[in-house]
């Protein structure tokens, strides 16, 4: 199977129950992703951000070596968003002096 992050040719280690465990030769890793999750996104045809998945999975190895990545944190910081909805994230902050008149 693919990838689930960046669609690369991957290995699937173990594809059942509530999750399923990939290792990505791409730079990815090794990790695990909620069966709920994949569920989601092939129906709402989302995709993970690469980039930011990959810091989260490499911040989540300090703690647990094959990171579960779950429908909440999927949501919260890994969902990739198009560059309209950016905008409302990251504020542009306004690079008018405050004392113009
Ligand atoms: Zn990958």
């Amino acid at each position: 199977m693919k990838c689930l992050i960046c669609q690369a040719v991957s290995h699937t280690v173990h594809a059942a129950g509530d999750w399923s465990e990939v290792k990505c030769p791409a730079g990815c890793g090794h990790y695990k992703v909620s069966a709920n999750l994949v569920a989601k996104m092939k129906f709402k045809n989302e995709f993970f951000d690469i980039e930011r998945t990959r810091r989260w999975l490499k911040m989540s190895r300090y703690d647990e070596p094959v990171p579960l990545i779950s429908t909440y944190d999927y949501n919260v910081s890994l969902l990739h968003r198009d560059t309209e909805d950016r905008s409302v994230i990251a504020p542009i902050r306004s690079r008018q002096p405050l004392t113009s008149d």
